[in-house]
């Protein structure tokens, strides 16, 4: 017997995107580089769970749900997360706590017990393990449902071929089914009332009415079945483009790039050679000397996101410059014991301010997560972090070891003025 081919929306989608990149994902099972906007994501969809969490006997309070998102945040470290630094990681925290606050200021007095939350369901359909997880489902009566959909992003958008899966899914499921007919055991058949996306950076929810069934039946004939056809009889030829192959975590290795067949290792193994490590080739047909090269490639014509980049880089080039013309200007009027000196168009002065400064931070970090200090600074600054030590709250055993940590430094302050 023929297994069924495991699918999903997400993984239609790449196949869209690449199928060569679908190949590298799900057949060569190489896992992608973690991404900070799905770890973020991930923390805040495990939030709303938790709030409505239909087993739960009363809503959980704002501090419940802040002190459950700490618990899921702190569960990876930064890089784990795949944030830059741990600077980012906690700007993305701060933020996380905001949108948290946010959504329990504008819905808290109207939370309603939902159907199902983050419903993980398997569909045997049409020779296809069909994969989904809905956020949220409401029952709206009359056999009717609404879907709702967590969105975490910058933006939200109509994804035609996610609300018809949504669609597909809810009218097909017999736990949906299940679940509807225990509240209404009259219901015989489920029909989505509506699909929503829920933004939660802007606390807004985009809605939009059930499909015709017909629309559902081009979807599924023409999207989903010949998708995993074609996956099936192997077609995985790299469709490059510019968008997609600037963000893909397997450029290093992309036919495309290297001009030839991937043949390394498989599943984690190959995580170095994402990242342009070398890997031990042990256990592959593949001998060191073959890790794939790049190969030369005709530059594009340049994008907007190059143009944004590389002023991106220009203004962190011309960043450098000034703190080092800063540094040569404080030791140049240090040495001539001068506190303030005229250029032709400026004047500078050169003061002095004393400030404490937390060096190791993620030491510092795990100190404020174990003590759950981490919410009283709100954004974890150098400034905030120093304010605990001043902080009647935090206990003076606590504040020894934040004073341990930290150092203090006599900081030259440049001020520069137009001169008359
Ligand atoms: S680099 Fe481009 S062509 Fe290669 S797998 Fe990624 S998206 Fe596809």
């Amino acid at each position: 017997m023929v297994k069924n081919l495991s699918f999903s929306y997400s993984k239609m989608g790449m196949y869209k995107e690449c199928p060569q990149k679908y190949k590298f994902r799900y057949i060569h099972m190489i896992p992608e580089l973690p991404k900070y906007y799905f770890a973020f994501g991930s923390a805040l969809h495990s939030v709303m769970e938790f709030i409505y969490n239909p087993q739960r006997q009363f809503f959980p309070t704002l501090a419940e749900a802040l002190a459950y998102f700490d618990g899921e945040w702190n569960k990876t470290t930064w890089e784990q997360k795949g944030y830059a630094s741990v600077d980012k990681e906690l700007a993305g925290y701060a933020e996380g706590r905001h949108e948290i606050e946010a959504y329990y200021a504008k819905h808290a007095a109207t939370f309603a017990r939902p159907l199902s939350v983050e419903m993980r369901s398997t569909l045997e359909i049409d020779g296809l393990s069909l994969i989904s997880i809905l956020d949220r489902l409401d029952y709206l009566g009359d056999g009717l449902v609404k879907i709702l959909d967590y969105k975490t992003g910058k933006t939200v958008q109509r994804e035609p071929d996610q609300l018809y899966m949504y669609q597909k899914v809810a009218e097909t499921s017999p736990v949906i089914k299940a679940l509807v007919q225990q509240q209404d055991p009259n219901v015989k058949e489920i029909r989505v009332g509506q699909l929503a996306f829920y933004h939660l950076p802007s606390l807004t929810e985009m809605t939009f009415e059930r499909a015709p069934d017909s629309e559902i039946l081009d979807f599924w004939q023409n999207k989903v079945l010949a998708t995993a056809s074609r996956i099936r009889a192997g077609e995985f030829s790299p469709t490059p483009s510019e968008n997609a192959c600037r963000w893909c975590d397997y450029r290093n290795i992309c036919p495309v790039f290297t001009g030839r067949e991937y043949s390394g290792p498989a599943g984690a193994a190959a995580l170095p050679l994402l990242k342009g490590q070398p890997v031990s080739m042990a256990g592959t047909n593949q001998s060191a000397s073959e890790v794939p090269v790049k190969k030369q490639v005709t530059a594009p014509e340049k994008s907007a996101q190059e143009i944004l980049s590389e002023k991106i880089d220009r203004y962190g080039q011309l960043t450098q410059e000034t703190d080092k013309l800063r540094s040569e200007i404080i030791e140049l009027m240090r040495s001539q014991h001068f506190t303030r000196h005229f250029g032709t168009q400026y004047q500078a002065e050169v003061s002095q301010k004393e400030q404490t400064v937390f060096e190791d931070k993620e030491k510092v970090l795990a100190l404020l997560k174990k003590y759950n200090l981490l919410a009283k600074t709100l954004v974890p600054t150098q400034s905030t972090i120093a304010a605990l030590l001043n902080d009647p709250s935090v206990p003076d055993a606590v504040k020894k070891q934040l004073a341990a940590l930290a150092h203090h430094r006599v900081q030259d302050i440049l001020s520069l003025e137009k001169s008359e």
